[in-house]
């Protein structure tokens, strides 16, 4: 009697532990189906969201691989969505990355006595490609070819996809009491403030004087780029720009 209860109690563990390890070999070998890739990318992309958010607190644009280089070369992907969030009394929208940052750079400033604006925040590329139809068809009604029209254009205005507007990231801020975007914003105290204060902020000046040959953008003196302290503090300190920071990393 007891010997044959031991024998089931036995045969029990080795049907338990030989049936588990089937079940166990049988679904590894189908996560490494090749037609699984996707859905094992996706436990790998779950894997790393826990540790991504942790990290976005402490300020993600810090490590370098973190920081998205959008420019005339570099287009971003049409997919990309940034995590909106509404800025204060500006009516635009900006990344939640950079929420917290910009706020603090734009109240201290505030506490220095200086009004500003926030003129462009977040711009989707198809109000890109809006702005940029609409300056084509004005120059198209003056006479210039669709090609004549759209290269003068892109000279001015970002090719969609090309603007760092459609990241989020970026911000034109101006002063309250002079709003218009000519070489004349770069002489206002607000902008002195924000050129000297913002890498303080994570923020840089993106399209710097004299580095259009970088850039393929001329002097905006009011066009500010989200990076995180760090990589801010390197380039607004040795005056180099996002390209040439990228490149010497
Ligand atoms: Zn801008």
């Amino acid at each position: 009697m007891r010997f044959r209860r031991t024998m089931t109690v036995i045969v029990g563990v080795i049907f338990l532990v030989f049936g588990w390890r089937t079940v166990t070999l049988a679904l590894h070998s189908l996560q490494n189906h090749p037609d699984n890739i996707s859905s094992r990318q996706e436990e790998r992309f779950a894997d790393v969201i826990p540790a991504y958010s942790t990290q976005k607190e402490n300020d993600i644009s810090d490590t370098t691989e973190e920081i998205i280089l959008v420019n005339k070369d570099h287009p971003l992907e049409e997919t990309y969505q940034p995590d909106l969030v509404k800025l204060r009394d500006y009516g635009v929208e900006v990344d939640r990355e950079i929420y917290d940052s910009l706020l603090s750079m734009l109240q201290d400033g505030e506490k220095e006595g200086l009004e500003f604006w926030v003129a462009s925040g977040y711009r989707s590329m198809e109000r890109q490609r809006e702005l940029l139809d609409e300056d084509i068809e004005a120059l198209m009604k003056k006479g210039s070819s669709p090609s004549e029209a759209y290269e003068e254009v892109v000279q001015e205005t970002m090719p969609v996809g090309c603007s760092e507007h459609a990241t989020g990231l970026a911000v034109d801020i101006v002063a309250k009491d002079y709003q218009i975007l000519d070489e004349k914003q770069a002489r206002t105290e607000e902008i002195q403030w924000l050129q000297d204060h913002c890498s303080r902020y994570g923020f840089i000046l993106r399209y710097p004087e004299d580095k259009e040959d970088i850039t393929k953008v001329s002097y905006e003196s009011w066009h500010f780029r989200y990076v995180g302290v760090t990589a801010a503090k390197e380039i607004m300190e040795k005056g180099i720009t996002l390209e040439e920071y990228l490149d010497g990393k």
